[in-house]
């Protein structure tokens, strides 16, 4: 049996491995990110649902393939340029966030975010769909356990509030409260 350490507490961590020189730009991620999160689960396709995209620019044979992680209302005032053997990308390349600067990671309809979630599913998948998706094996995944200490529980914004923010800041407080009251009139 493992003995954990007074104060530490072990942490599952879920990783997907990118190899970007692996990666063709096909966005047979981008599919089935799309797919298996449409409702009803698979009844669609839309890359521009995808909770994944690539970043293509195929003149400078350049295929980064991001996942979406958190929203927020403000861009970057600057860009970092980075140059990874003989290539530049720009940090936008490998940024994950839901942000002004771009469509990537909003609902295409409401303008909502979309965030990864690993593709949490009951019964677990063995991968998430994106890397079952990928033909080149430019994404695997590997999951391990961490050891950490143990802190108070953080308070973490749940994804109505996240949504709600997003609503807010698009609309108004006032319409959006008003649409809420006539929708549970209704
Ligand atoms: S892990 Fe799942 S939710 Fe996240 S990008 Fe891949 S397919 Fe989409
Ligand atoms: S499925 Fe694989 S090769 Fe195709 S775009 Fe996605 S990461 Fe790249």
């Amino acid at each position: 049996m493992v003995t954990v350490k007074a104060g530490l507490k072990k942490k599952l961590v879920k990783e997907i491995k990118v190899d970007v020189d692996k990666c063709t730009g096909c966005r047979s991620c981008e599919m089935a990110c799309s797919a298996f999160h449409a409702v009803p689960k698979y009844s669609s396709l839309n890359p521009a649902r995808a909770r994944i995209r690539v970043v293509i620019d195929e003149s400078r044979d350049i295929y980064v393939p991001i996942r979406a992680g958190e929203y927020t209302q403000a861009e970057c005032t600057g860009r970092n340029i980075y140059t990874i053997h003989g290539k530049e990308y720009s940090e936008c390349s490998f940024c994950p966030a839901c942000c002004p600067s771009r469509d990537y990671f909003k609902e295409p309809d409401s303008g909502l975010p979309l965030k990864c979630d690993m593709c949490e599913d009951e019964p677990p998948l063995s991968e998430p769909m994106c890397v079952q998706a990928c033909q080149q094996d430019a994404l695997t995944y590997v999951e391990r356990e961490e050891l950490v200490e143990e802190q108070k529980p953080e308070v973490k914004l749940e994804e109505m509030e996240i949504v709600f923010e997003a609503l807010v800041k698009k609309h108004g407080k006032k319409k959006v409260m008003d649409t809420f009251t006539r929708l549970s009139k209704s």
